[in-house]
């Protein structure tokens, strides 16, 4: 992508109304612009990002042997009746009707919809275990959006379900979802605890949320100290161990029953960026979803379901990798790899080497931003610090009489200079 071509609209400062630095910054860095509370456009950069924390998600998913459908935003009022969730729901669900009066809502997450697909295509124990997914706008309309997307009211969810006919099935698909998730955010570059949940409107009594280290982090976490020596990336990760590992959010911690000594306890702040529970047949026995078994008998189907927080990621992400001169994308969801930075696209030459690494890094499928505008030194560097791509190459006149372009790290800050050939030969696959 060219800049000069490029919609970018960057701020030097940030509205007032941005309370933390993840909001703050992707305002800033013209990432998104709100339309209504808790409602925003996404523009390109912040598009580019939001679509890369989607792509490890469905990945990991698919990898994990999880089906993606793709389930409507507005559903029929009825299905949540049948679930009896229709009245429960509460303030938080939009409720809208449609022109022939009839109740429809913007859902704010898919249980009921996903067990009435199940139940009018499955019939046996054969067909199981299936786990179905999608990656669907949500509506829930909080009573105190904030923080940008981290708290928005319309917010981009990944949530799968799964179905087994029995509860060792039911937990097997529940630990095959707990490790695709510490996988999916490892991917990420972040570190997610997994913490004892409560279960909420969406019931059940197995639950883990995810939470990751910030000090901006909506609730209080606590957490044993073993977490710290986890390898997550270990390939025979003890999940029964990391299970019994205690981590807890501040309405599930009780200081009295803690189980941990006071000198292993971490405190700190956690952003919820998943959860998932185990709710057997809160849904399929309402709703009749059942299925036959081996036995000849027929019963209700063991559910579960696993949410991601997609776009709430993407604020997450920039409260674990900034610094004071803004966003440090880690390499597997920045928008743009490398940069190259022309600082004086009226000089021929420099233009010629800009135009020629920016073909050759494209024709090896390197994802690059060329700066090919105006503007002064000075602000073309501030702007690349701000939407954080990982590497910048520098191009001005007196490396280009030597044949040499800079090459800088944003995470580390450290620069050298190399060749114009180094440099494609650094980032060939
Ligand atoms: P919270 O406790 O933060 O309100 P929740 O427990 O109600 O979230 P879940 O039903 O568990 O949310 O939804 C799955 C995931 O969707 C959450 O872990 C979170 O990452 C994300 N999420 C939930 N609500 C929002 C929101 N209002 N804005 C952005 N992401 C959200
Ligand atoms: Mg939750």
């Amino acid at each position: 992508m060219r800049l000069s071509r490029y919609f970018l609209p960057v701020m030097r400062e940030a509205p007032a109304e941005a309370e933390i630095v993840s909001h703050k910054l992707m305002l800033r860095a013209g990432m998104i612009q709100q339309v209504s509370a808790g409602i925003y456009d996404w523009l390109p950069l912040g598009l580019a990002v939001l679509k890369r924390v989607e792509r490890i998600v469905r990945e990991e998913m698919n990898a994990a042997g999880a089906l993606e459908i793709l389930m409507p935003t507005i559903q029929p009022a009825d299905l949540w009746r049948e679930s009896e969730r229709y009245e429960a729901y509460g303030k938080e669900m939009l409720r809208i009707k449609d022109r022939h009066e009839r109740d429809m809502l913007y859902g704010p997450t898919n249980e009921e919809n996903v067990t009435d697909i199940f139940r009018r295509h499955v019939r046996s124990y054969r067909q199981l275990p299936l786990n179905l997914y999608h990656i669907q706008w949500k509506f829930r309309d909080e009573i105190r959006p904030r923080f940008g997307v981290m708290r928005g009211r319309e917010f981009l969810m990944k949530d799968a379900y799964s179905f087994d006919l029995d509860y060792e099935g039911a937990r097997r698909a529940y630990d095959n979802m707990f490790v695709a998730y510490l996988r999916t955010f490892k991917r990420m570059g972040l570190t997610a605890i997994p913490m004892q949940a409560e279960t909420g409107p969406i019931g059940g009594n197995m639950s883990h949320e995810f939470q990751i280290l910030a000090s901006t982090g909506e609730s209080a976490v606590f957490y044993d100290a073993a977490f710290e020596e986890v390898d997550f990336d270990a390939p025979d990760l003890d999940i029964e161990r990391l299970k019994a590992l205690y981590a807890a959010t501040d309405d599930m911690h009780d200081p009295a029953k803690c189980p941990v000594p006071a000198d292993r306890l971490r405190t700190g702040r956690g952003i919820e960026v998943g959860h998932i529970f185990y709710f057997g047949t809160k849904y399929s026995a309402k709703m009749g979803a059942n299925v036959m078994g081996p036995d000849g008998t027929e019963t209700p189907v063991e559910m579960g379901s696993y949410g991601i927080g997609v776009s709430r990621l993407v604020g997450a992400l920039i409260e674990a990798f900034h610094d004071e001169k803004g966003i440090v994308w880690p390499e597997a969801v920045a928008p743009y790899r490398v940069a190259l930075v022309n600082l004086r696209p009226d000089d021929e030459a420099c233009r010629a080497l800009a135009e020629d690494l920016y073909g050759r890094l494209r024709a090896m499928h390197v994802d690059v931003l060329l700066d090919d505008t105006e503007e002064r030194a000075g602000a073309k560097f501030a702007t690349m610090d701000l939407i954080g791509i990982p590497w910048q190459v520098t191009i001005g006149p007196r490396g280009v009489k030597e044949d040499r372009v800079e090459l800088k790290e944003r995470r580390t800050g450290e620069r050298h200079d190399l060749s114009p050939a180094l440099l494609v030969e650094r980032f060939a696959p």
